[in-house]
């Protein structure tokens, strides 16, 4: 039976994979033998994250991208194919919010907020699709949330853009099942990083409510996602696809 988990050799970009939720799964895929390429806006972070995953003893680099202009998009698989010769693995994972009732947020808003978190998903997914099919298979996996499931007054554009995802995330699964590719979404739950700090100050109850619901009785931590990445990007998951797991301790399941 081959390695299930083994990432050796192969050559993932996490967008988004200079903080919170993208570092966590990019440590995860970095401790298991993948070559990272860390996408983000912050070129200051992107050289601390790509730092702390060579400390790991992973081969890791950063490419500068704005995942909602498609040349830029393309920029970032041209240069891991240029350091790597391939791309195996591909996280859809930067995202946005702003959190406003539907009836306060501006056109600009919701624009940008669809954007980066679903077109920036398609725009990827494409400029990475015929090198993985080139190398004759690959993993992609699309970072949804429990807004793809649920609907929070305060997020019209941000659950809109996450249940696209969902659906999305089947179409290219089906879509590219002959090619060897599976897609699939992870749903987290409450994670604390920057964008649910901020939720946690623009929301009041936010925190205690969290915690009451969550069974597993406190907020995730980026690590949370690392098993979910390793799980989706290896072997071992070669006949799951278009799915979505959620990664929540529970929260989508207690009523
Ligand atoms: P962070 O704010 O820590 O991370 C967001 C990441 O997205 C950053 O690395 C940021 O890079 C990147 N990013 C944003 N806009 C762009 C852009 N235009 N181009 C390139 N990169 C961009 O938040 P999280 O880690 O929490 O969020 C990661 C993902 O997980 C998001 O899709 C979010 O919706 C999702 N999620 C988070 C949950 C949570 O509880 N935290 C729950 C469910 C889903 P930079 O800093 O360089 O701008």
């Amino acid at each position: 039976m081959k390695k299930m988990f083994d990432l050796t050799g192969k050559v993932a970009i996490v967008t988004g994979g200079n903080g919170g939720i993208g570092l966590g799964m990019a440590r995860g895929l970095a401790s298991h033998g993948a070559s990272i390429v860390v996408a983000g806006r912050n070129a200051e972070k992107t050289a601390l994250a790509v730092q702390e995953l060579q400390g790991l003893g992973a081969t890791a680099s950063g490419v500068t991208v704005d995942v909602k202009d498609e040349a830029s998009v393309q920029a970032m698989v041209a240069a891991a194919v240029g350091r790597h010769g391939r791309v195996d693995v591909l996280v859809n994972n930067a995202g946005i919010n702003v959190r406003k009732p539907p009836h306060e947020l501006s056109l600009p808003e919701w624009r940008d907020i669809l954007e980066t978190n679903l077109t920036s998903a398609f725009l990827a997914s494409n400029a990475v699709y015929p090198h993985m099919k080139r190398g004759g298979g690959g993993k992609i996996v699309n970072i949804g949330s429990m807004m793809s499931i649920f609907g929070a007054p305060f997020v019209p554009a941000y659950a809109a853009s996450k249940g696209g995802i969902v659906q999305f995330s089947k179409v290219c699964a089906n879509a590219w099942a002959k090619d060897n590719i599976q897609v699939n979404a992870v749903l987290p739950g409450w994670i604390d990083t920057d964008l649910t700090r901020r939720g946690r100050t623009e929301i009041k109850g936010l925190d205690e409510r969290v915690l009451e619901r969550t069974p597993a009785g406190r907020w995730g931590v980026p690590d949370d996602l690392a098993g979910i990445a390793v799980f989706l990007c290896s072997a071992a998951s070669d006949f799951v696809t278009g799915t979505a797991i959620p990664v929540d301790g529970g929260y989508a399941i207690n009523g």
